[in-house]
């Protein structure tokens, strides 16, 4: 029996999701509902509530009722929430990586990783008491002191896309809530259930409630959110049109807003990178995942014919063998895509980019996968001799499809990805200090590797791309994380003691 007929055989009725309010689950009254799927079955495995804007109203009300006391709690005791928040991710990490998995589709070992670098988050943010830490400066004048501090904002709303259900709430979340702020979050709608067992943890870590809340929806939601006046600040991942438009509705409300967006993250291959390393390393980031990350690498820019056409003789038999699979089985490279109208929209691509005049090497859009023939399937596509006015070149596909593009110099590379409208991640492969160092001087993307394909920051660094990757002032997480979920306030005091010197009508000059 296969893996769908014996689950066909336990299917079960799909479970109804609840929203999660004032530290309990509160079943929603909406009328409507979302199917969330098991992409590697192609079977609805939940009903998600898109919720009304009353229901958005009072998350973001029990979050307001919570934040006084939140923010008046000293930040080591924040900070110690965070340490058994991180225990308990240590404890579940299997559970929320299979609940991600069976969401979302990405392998298993995949998945592990994703809750590992939401979890390092969480280990940053137990720094908070050091990070909050203000500036002192002692008699700024005669008597006088003068003081920095970073306090927080108030409600603030995270909303984040279906490729990371666990680590991009926990970009967030962490940092928001340890800098003394309460939290709305309304994840993707496509695999909602990560952050229902999070806010579960949150809970158990000792977050009080009402600081850490989930409303599930869609665009109702997300508006609800972006109107209402007690939210102060949002923090968006997903797609560039959708960031946009957060951050343009958020900011004309008065709120301070990070929107992350979309990608096309090229790989500049020299004539002298190391063949076996570049193959490896375009391999993981332009499959892994199925291709569904804002950091895959989905095209490689190669200089000159010679190393364009090894790197094709090479990709060519990697991505015909790639294997494929349900998430859940170990060993996978990778599983199916999350819905079957992404996996449509994805296949589009391929048919585009034939009749763009790209040269299709490797083509899975034929894939089946005989185990779980209902999945939303799509083998590894490969286009090599594709052109900058091509909008398979142009636009983000987000699956696994990688282009390959040929350019006669380093220069020309460092043009074209310089043109491109995104500028997430990028990345250099050679031996060449000079050629690597030039780049990373020239290049108009906000992360950068040098010999590593997928140059996603540590969490005690900041993550964020330039151009149409990224609309707002703040990277997210990391120092940046800290700069975005407070404000500083600078006092300038002085006690009763010395002279009188009376009214003084002109500017102050304390330090004369
Ligand atoms: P998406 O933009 O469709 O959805 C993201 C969120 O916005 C979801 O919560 C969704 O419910 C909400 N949303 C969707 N349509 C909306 C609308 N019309 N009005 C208001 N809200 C709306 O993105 P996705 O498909 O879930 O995620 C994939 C995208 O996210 C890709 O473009 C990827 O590059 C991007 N991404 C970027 C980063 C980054 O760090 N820059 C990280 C992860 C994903």
């Amino acid at each position: 029996m296969n893996t769908e007929a014996a689950s066909a055989q336990n299917a079960t009725e799909p479970t109804i999701l609840h929203h999660f309010i004032g530290g309990e689950e509160v079943a929603s009254e909406s009328e409507r509902y979302g199917d969330v799927y098991n992409p590697a079955l192609g079977r609805v495995q939940a009903r998600v509530p898109l919720a009304t804007t009353a229901e958005v109203n009072a998350a973001v009300e029990s979050a307001a009722r919570a934040f006084p006391a939140w923010a008046k709690t000293p930040p080591i005791k924040r900070a110690r929430c965070m340490f058994r928040l991180k225990a308990l991710l240590e404890e579940h990490a299997d559970e929320l990586g299979a609940i991600i998995t069976s969401e979302h589709g990405k392998v298993c070992e995949d998945a592990a990783g994703e809750v590992i670098r939401g979890l390092e988050v969480v280990e940053f943010a137990c720094g908070a008491p050091q990070l909050l830490k203000g500036e002192f400066s002692e008699n700024i004048g005669n008597g006088i002191d003068g003081f920095a501090m970073r306090q927080p904002l108030g409600v603030v709303a995270g909303i984040t896309p279906f490729n990371f259900p666990a680590m991009v709430p926990l970009w967030m979340a962490p940092m928001a809530i340890v800098c003394g702020n309460t939290f709305v979050l309304k994840p993707s709608e496509r695999d909602p259930s990560s952050s229902m067992l999070l806010a579960k943890l949150f809970k158990e870590a000792g977050v009080p409630d009402g600081v850490f809340n989930v409303v599930h929806g869609d665009k109702e939601a997300v508006d609800a959110l972006l109107d209402h006046p007690e939210v102060q600040a949002l923090s968006f991942v997903g797609s560039t049109p959708i960031a946009q438009y957060i951050y343009e509705r958020g900011t004309a409300n008065g709120k301070r807003v990070q929107a992350l967006g979309g990608a096309k993250n090229h790989m500049l291959v020299m004539p002298d990178a190391p063949i076996d390393r570049t193959v490896d390393a375009l391999m993981g980031a332009g499959y892994g995942s199925a291709g569904e990350r804002c950091m895959a690498i989905s095209v490689a820019v190669a200089v000159g014919d010679e190393m364009a056409d090894r790197l094709v003789a090479e990709l060519k038999p990697r991505v015909e063998k790639l294997k494929i699979g349900p998430g859940q089985h170990k060993g996978q490279d990778m599983g199916p895509l999350v819905t079957r109208e992404h996996r449509d929209k994805v296949k589009s691509y391929v048919d585009l980019g034939v009749e763009e005049g790209a040269e299709l090497v490797v083509d899975g859009r034929g894939y089946e996968q005989p185990e779980s023939p209902s999945g939303f399937w799509l083998g590894g596509c490969l286009f090599d001799r594709v052109t900058a006015d091509m909008r398979i070149y142009k636009e983000e596909i987000f699956g696994p499809v990688l282009c390959v593009v040929r350019v006669d110099s380093f220069d020309d590379a460092v043009n074209l990805i310089n043109a491109h409208e995104f500028g997430n991640g990028v990345s250099i492969f050679t031996r060449d200090g000079d050629a690597a160092r030039t780049f990373v001087e020239r290049i108009q993307v906000g992360m950068v590797g040098v010999n590593i394909p997928i140059p996603v920051p540590v969490a005690y660094h900041s993550f964020g791309g330039w151009k149409n990757s990224l609309f707002g002032d703040h990277h997210i997480y990391g120092p940046e994380g800290i700069r975005f979920y407070t404000r500083l306030k600078t006092v300038t005091q002085r006690w009763h003691t010395g002279v009188r010197e009376g009214a003084s009508f002109v500017m102050p000059t304390l330090g004369q």
